[in-house]
């Protein structure tokens, strides 16, 4: 169970996630905040700078103002000191086009006073003055307030004398510049250092109210002749001029429009610290630190400009808006993150989706594969094979069971459509393909087809082809068909031997026209209706089909003929009497003819029975026996007729066939064979080796292939031999027959077999007596020649040896007339008795005629001979005669070459035995010394 362990994975790869977002997030807000710092710095210095530079500017044009008026002053100054005496005009014509930067621009000559004559003095100058300026001049000195007082003594007066302004219009002429106080003071800073001084700051005493505060500018001017020979130094002071500037000038005036708006301007005296400003200019921004200052110095006063910016300012030059970044960015940090969250849940999400996919689809793929596992092993198991088709790339897979069936190994078929096509029978191959396109072109819903593919062995195996397209292109163009092949060869065998059973029975029931065969279904319809039905029956076949049995049946006699109790009323019902509780029933009984007549038939009925055991109906064979009958008693008849004649013949009357195979039997014998066989006619009536076995055993080879010949040439059978009956011994059998080919093979004897023992008596009686010496009762010479022929042929088929042996009494004649011819013939007889006793079974004793005898020796070759002849020689030379002593005899001995008769044999032991006797008689002679080669 994986789960677990997946779930403990799914909480890390969370934790991770979110530490990695927090991260993103985290360095997204850092980054913003250094961003946000930089930007804030940035546009405070920028800020700063703008200012700055605005104060500056300010300052520097303050400075350049002063020096401005300080250069006019000088040039006025100038201009006195080089005219000697300056009119009031020409003081007004010459400062005029200056007065635009000056509010009042005054000259004051210096009062040359003495102490005395001050007051004098003071009114004198006083009264020229009224004369000059062409009004009320009254001397005057201004305190620190402004106030005007009358003149106080002192050292000198400078009163002023020319006064010109544009916006003052009460000047106060006549006002002592050097009294005690910031004019004063400024006017000997001045006269000090010989050179423009300023004052410090004051209050005017006359002017606008907003012109009222402002400062002096002061020009000692000495006396013009003096300057031209001596130094300045040594020059006397004429008098000073003198400009007054407003504060409200000085710093407003000529400033821009805009510089006014930014910024706002407090003048402090140093002097007095904590003091009010002495001037002040515009409203300075409550939240601003910035702030510019700069120093001025007039006489021995200290001040100080202080610069603010105002809320114009402010808002001219606003400061760089950090927020616009500082919340886009923390936005987009946060964004980012939960962005980074959102991916990377969704991505876990999509891999865990991947994964359960996965762990599904191999879940599918496993159950698939068992399956497909299961699936191929049903189809092995059943043994189908399977072939799926690849269309678009024109390739087969064939499964292992499809290859066996056709007796191939796995690697011995390719996956190429001609691996089937080339095994395809050439009459199925046009019929399948037709099927297959049907299918392909959609027209069919399934494709099926049975054919003959060839197998490895050359043989064909019948297969059913079914297969089904399970897919097909977006034209619809099949892209691949999946099928199974089936071996149907068992039903096509069944199939096949159904057909011909079916013809066959077809064509048995057709042929079967002496024979009425019906079928009725169980509620007794005509099914079948055979030709030998329509024969014995005489109605058509096709006017009964499916017609009531009941019209061809005579139920009472059928009933009675089965015993039953009551009449069934139709032809099922009867049936059904009949059967139970039988399955078949034969009985011999009546059907009606078409003419109602009724027919004598042998009926066997059979119940039909359907595989579920039902009674599918019945089977009625109907045999003619009227024809029958006739024949039985006509039979009959004969066959009493056969017993009473065969009683009547010594011997029996048989048939005797012979199968093909070997068997035989005596499908009829009469009586007479207890006689000859001593076996009933039932004991041989099937199997005929009890009356075989009672054949001698020395002639039943002969007599078996006798019948054998006369079966092969289809010749007459005749034969004598001889049988071994238990009750009467050894018998002679002569037997004639006459063969009879049969159809099936066999061949049946007609014939009779009688018993000729007592005629092969005295046949053999007489035989005896033609091959046998009366005399010595050895065999005679026709004997010896037969028996000499038998054995020469024999020995040519055998090539053993065979020798003769012939003998001749020495003298014989002598015996007869010595003691008479019966002892001659007693001497013969003892002779033959003595030899015979001798010899070998195998060996014949002849008597060739007279005295004289030969031996037929099978087996033996001429040196045997020789030794054996030698040892009859010696077996009548060493036991004399009865009566009459000694009796030898010549031998001469000749044994067969190849290509020898009869005549040649018997000639070359006749020349050795007259070798012989012309040797001397009592003697053996071979045919090697009789006749030399
Ligand atoms: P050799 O040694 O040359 O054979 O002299 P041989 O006397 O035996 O020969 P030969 O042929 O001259 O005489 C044979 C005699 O055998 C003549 C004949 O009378 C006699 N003979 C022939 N058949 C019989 C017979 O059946 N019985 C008797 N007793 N004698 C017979
Ligand atoms: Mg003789
Ligand atoms: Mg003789």
């Amino acid at each position: 169970m994986p789960a677990p362990r997946d779930a403990t994975s799914g909480r890390c790869q969370r934790r991770c996630q979110l530490l990695l977002c927090g991260l993103l997030t985290l360095t997204g807000l850092a980054l913003t905040a250094l961003l946000t710092r930089q930007l804030w710095h940035d546009s405070q210095a920028l800020h700063r700078q703008q200012f700055e530079h605005q104060a500056e500017e300010h300052f520097n044009r303050l400075e350049e103002r002063l020096q401005v008026r300080q250069r006019d002053l000088d040039s006025v100054r100038r201009f006195f000191e080089s005219s000697g005496e300056v009119t009031r005009s020409e003081f007004e014509q010459f400062v005029r086009p200056l007065l635009d930067d000056h509010l009042v621009l005054s000259w004051a000559p210096l009062l040359p006073i003495d102490a005395e004559r001050r007051e004098e003095q003071l009114e004198a100058f006083a009264r020229r003055a009224e004369t000059q300026v062409g009004s009320r001049f009254q001397l005057r000195e201004a305190d620190a307030a402004g106030q005007l007082h009358p003149l106080q003594p002192r050292e000198r007066y400078l009163p002023l004398l020319f006064s010109l302004s544009r916006s003052v219009s009460d000047l106060p002429l006549g006002q002592d510049m050097a009294s005690p106080g910031p004019r004063g003071e400024a006017l000997e800073q001045a006269l000090r250092d010989d050179r423009i001084s300023r004052s410090a700051i004051l209050r005017f005493t006359s002017g606008a109210e907003s012109d009222r505060l402002g400062l002096l500018l002061v020009a000692p001017v000495r006396d013009a002749a003096i300057l031209q020979h001596a130094g300045r130094n040594e020059a006397p002071l004429r008098g000073a001029l003198f400009s007054s500037i407003s504060l409200h000038q000085l710093l407003e005036k000529g400033q821009t429009v805009q510089t006014l708006n930014n910024l706002a301007l407090e003048l402090h005296d140093l002097g007095q610290p904590g003091s009010a400003p002495l001037y002040r200019l515009g409203t300075p921004a409550p939240d601003s630190a910035l702030q510019a200052s700069r120093d001025l110095h007039a006489a021995r006063h200290h001040y100080r400009l202080v610069i603010r910016p105002t809320a114009s300012f402010l808002a001219q030059h606003p400061l760089l808006p950090v927020w616009s970044v500082a919340v886009p960015g923390v936005a987009l940090s946060l964004l980012l993150g939960t962005l980074l969250f959102v991916l990377l849940s969704q991505r876990q999400r999509a891999l865990a989706l991947v994964e359960r996919r996965t762990t599904e689809l191999q879940e599918s793929r496993e159950a698939l594969r068992i399956s497909e596992e299961r699936w191929t092993l049903a189809l092995d198991g059943i043994g189908d094979g399977v072939w799926d088709w690849d269309l678009i790339r024109d390739r087969i897979y064939f499964s292992p069971m499809w290859k066996s069936l056709l007796g191939h190994a796995e690697d011995e078929i390719g996956d190429t459509p001609e691996e089937w096509r080339g095994r395809l029978h050439p009459e199925d191959a046009a019929r399948c393909q037709q099927t297959l396109h049907e299918h392909l072109a959609g027209r069919t819903p399934m494709y099926r087809c049975e054919k003959r593919l060839r197998c490895k062995d050359g043989s064909w195996l019948w297969l059913l082809a079914r297969g089904k397209v399970v897919e097909r292109l977006p034209d619809g163009q099949p892209a691949r068909i999946i099928g199974t092949h089936v071996d149907i060869s068992v039903r096509k065998a069944l199939e096949l031997e159904l057909r011909q059973s079916h013809a066959r029975l077809q064509g048995l029931l057709e042929a079967a026209t002496q024979v009425a065969i019906i079928g009725v279904t169980a509620d007794g319809r005509i099914r079948t209706f055979n030709a030998g039905a329509e024969r014995l029956l005489g109605h058509e076949r096709g006017s009964l089909h499916g017609q009531l049995l009941d019209p061809l049946l005579d139920a009472p006699r059928l009933a009675a003929a089965a015993g039953l109790a009551e009449v069934p009323d139709n032809a099922p019902a009867l049936l059904a009497a009949l059967l139970a509780p039988r399955q078949h029933r034969e009985l011999d009984t009546v059907l009606l003819h078409r003419n109602r007549e009724p027919l004598h038939v042998t009926l066997m009925l059979s119940a039909i029975l359907e595989a579920d055991g039902q009674l599918g109906g019945y089977l009625l064979i109907a045999l003619d026996i009227g024809e029958r009958l006739r024949t039985r008693q006509a039979l009959e008849e004969r066959s009493r007729l056969l017993e009473k004649l065969g009683a009547q013949i010594p011997g029996t009357i048989y048939q005797y066939r012979l199968y093909p195979d070997g068997r035989s039997c005596f499908p009829y014998a009469s009586a007479g064979i207890r006689e000859v066989y001593e076996v009933t006619p039932e004991e041989v009536r099937s199997e005929a080796g009890p009356a075989i076995q009672r054949i001698h055993p020395e002639d039943r080879e002969r007599v078996i292939d006798s019948i054998r010949q006369s079966a092969l040439t289809l010749t007459r059978w005749q034969q004598d031999y001889r049988v071994q009956l238990p009750q009467r011994g050894q018998r002679w059998l002569h037997g004639e027959a006459m063969p009879e080919p049969l159809a099936d093979g066999s061949v049946l004897w007609h014939g009779f077999i009688t018993d000729i023992s007592s005629l092969k008596q005295v046949e053999e009686e007489l035989r005896t007596l033609t091959i046998t010496d009366p005399l010595t009762g050895i065999h005679n010479r026709r004997y010896f020649l037969e028996q000499l022929a038998g054995e020469l042929e024999r020995r040519s088929r055998t090539q053993r040896p065979l020798s003769l042996i012939m003998l001749d009494i020495d003298h014989f004649k002598w015996i007869n007339d010595g003691f008479g011819h019966d002892a001659g013939d007693r001497v013969l007889q003892e002779l033959c008795r003595r030899i015979g006793a001798r010899l070998r079974r195998i060996d014949s004793l002849c008597r060739l005629g007279g005295e004289e005898f030969i031996v037929i020796c099978p087996e033996t070759d001429a040196d045997q001979a020789s030794h054996l002849a030698e040892s009859l020689r010696r077996l009548l030379q060493d036991s004399p005669f009865a009566e009459v002593g000694r009796v030898t005899a010549s031998f001469g001995v000749s044994s067969a070459r190849p290509g020898d008769s009869r005549e040649s044999l018997l000639q070359r032991a006749d020349q050795a035995l007259y070798a012989a006797k012309n040797g001397g008689r009592n003697r053996v002679c071979s045919e090697a010394e009789a006749v030399p080669a």
